[in-house]
């Protein structure tokens, strides 16, 4: 029991299998480029330099192999006709061998030249002898014929063969029959004492001396073509194996080489994909036995024990860890208290920024920036009333109390401003300086004038002092614009034209209201 409570260095465990995951996938991707190169560069070898030569040893090859036939024909065949070709067909091959790169190839096909000729003058000659064989033979069964019509006996055929021929090399056919022409059956008997018969007997005797001499020769001369065939198709070997050259056997290993690769890389993938598979299969147990099985026994024992219901078994380790747990949860609860407490001030910080950033900090009215946002608000063709005012003489009052006392004045402009305005909608900005701005949505020209006035009013009526001006208080001039239901006109228009109507109340005189007309 112990052993299986053990605690796990889970986390360890884990890392561990990555990083052998990860290295052994790096290795098989290494492994994997590095064979593909290899590949990649026998067959450019192979294709730019391998099958050129291949090709060339093919054509070789096949000459050779002609080469070959061409002499069996030689050898083989008594048609003048066939042997013309065949020599022509030799030749032309001799002579195509001048062009062969290797000069060590060309000497050995010049080397085998002399017996070639030779093998077909042997054959021409034997043509001539069995030609004269067989006319002899022709005369000879004529002088047998006459023999047989004097003495009216039959006499055994001549079973004349008119080819001499060597044994073939297994062995089984020999043409030359030295005992047919000794045993014509019975003409040896009729010539006895016969004086008659003599010319045709001798005619038969020196008909058989020479066909035994045509084919003693023939049987020379058959020996010796037979020599000389043999020793050129040792020859024509030799030049098979030289013209199967080091580059074919290197192409051949080579391919088994990638052969080889090939399946050595299958063979890895296979592996590798095992290992990746079972490393994936290891983690997702230790998941689901030391991560997932321990939760769902301490949820299923809190379950149990909320529901007021006995609960199962659980292991000491378990407890233990819901006993750390449980002691982590008042840190985790004020620790997050306080990361509460800490983002609800910054976003109230936040707040107060974006506030701060839109107000004049002397008067706390909303500056140019706060106009500015109040403008993307704007919808034209809405009625809305602009009213600017500017103090009158504020230098000449600064000059005359300083600017501690200007602001002062200028704080209590402000608020005079702000409670001139009735409704919620209604917003004073500064506008900077001593120039400010009063917004009116949906009034029109009639109530911003009165609302105008009564801001005029309203200074005038505070009394505050001012000794550089005639009537010795301190007042504004006003300037109105409006825009009514279903017009066009911009917010920016909508400022300069009060502008305009202010600095009409300026030139005016002063302290008054001049509402903007085209
Ligand atoms: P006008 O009747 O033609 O408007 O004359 P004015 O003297 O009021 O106008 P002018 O533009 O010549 O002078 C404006 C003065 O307002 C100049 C400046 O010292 C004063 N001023 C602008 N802002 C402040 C401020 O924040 N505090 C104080 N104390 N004075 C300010
Ligand atoms: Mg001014
Ligand atoms: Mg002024």
């Amino acid at each position: 029991m112990a052993g299986k409570y053990r605690r796990v260095s889970l986390h360890r465990v884990v890392f561990l299998t990555f990083l052998v995951l990860v290295l052994s996938l790096a290795g098989s991707f290494l492994y994997v480029y590095s064979t593909f190169h290899h590949i990649e560069n026998i067959s450019e070898l192979t294709k730019d330099r391998y099958l050129p030569q291949l090709i060339d040893k093919q054509r070789i090859l096949v000459n050779i192999e002609t080469m070959r036939q061409q002499l069996e024909l030689i050898y083989t065949s008594d048609r003048p006709d066939v042997l013309r070709k065949a020599r022509v067909v030799a030749q032309a091959l001799i002579a195509e061998a001048v062009f062969e790169q290797s000069s060590e190839f060309h000497e050995k096909v010049l080397h085998l030249k002399p017996d070639i000729m030779r093998l077909l003058d042997l054959k021409e000659k034997i043509v001539q002898v069995e030609d004269e064989l067989h006319e002899t033979a022709l005369q000879l069964e004529r002088t047998l014929g006459r023999l047989s019509l004097r003495t009216g006996r039959q006499f055994g055929s001549l079973s004349f063969q008119a080819h001499g021929r060597m044994p073939s090399d297994d062995g089984s056919e020999g043409d030359m029959q030295a005992s047919d022409l000794d045993d014509i059956a019975g003409v040896d008997g009729i010539c006895k004492g016969n004086a008659a018969r003599k010319p045709d007997c001798m005619a038969l005797e020196e008909g058989r001396e020479a066909v035994r001499a045509y084919r003693q020769s023939l049987r020379e001369l058959d020996e010796q073509a037979f020599v000389i065939k043999e020793r050129l198709r040792d020859g024509l070997h030799s030049l098979l194996d030289y013209a199967v050259t080091r580059e074919v056997l290197k192409i051949a290993s080579d391919m088994s080489k990638v052969e080889d690769t090939a399946s050595r890389v299958r063979m890895r993938f296979f592996l590798l994909g095992c290992i990746v598979s079972g490393l994936l299969l290891g983690i997702c147990v230790l998941i689901r036995f030391h991560i997932l099985n321990p939760l769902l026994s301490m949820v299923d024992f809190l379950r149990d024990l909320r529901k007021g219901r006995k609960p199962g078994e659980l292991s000491p380790v378990r407890i233990r860890e819901m006993q750390q747990i449980m002691d982590m949860l008042p840190v985790l609860q004020s620790a997050m208290e306080r990361l509460n407490m800490r983002t609800s001030l910054l976003m109230e910080e936040r707040d107060e920024y974006a506030r701060l950033s839109l107000r004049d900090a002397l008067t706390g009215l909303g500056n140019r920036w706060a106009l500015e946002e109040r403008k993307k608000a704007d919808i034209s063709g809405l009625p809305l009333a602009v009213i600017m005012f500017d103090i009158d003489f504020f230098k000449k009052y600064n000059d005359a109390f300083g600017h501690l006392e200007g602001d002062n004045c200028l704080r209590q402009v402000a608020s005079i401003a702000r409670g001139s305005l009735h409704r919620h909608s209604d917003a004073v900005f500064r506008y900077g300086g001593e120039e400010f701005v009063v917004l009116i949505p949906g009034a029109d020209s009639a109530a911003a004038q009165i609302v105008a006035e009564r801001l005029r009013e309203g200074v005038r009526q505070a009394g505050i002092a001012h000794p550089g001006v005639p009537g010795g208080m301190l007042s504004v001039s006003v300037g109105v614009a409006c825009r009514g239901l279903g017009e066009a006109t911009s917010f920016d228009t909508l400022v300069d034209q009060a502008d305009q109507a202010l600095y009409t109340s300026k030139r005016n005189g002063r302290d008054r209201v001049t509402v903007f007309s085209e």
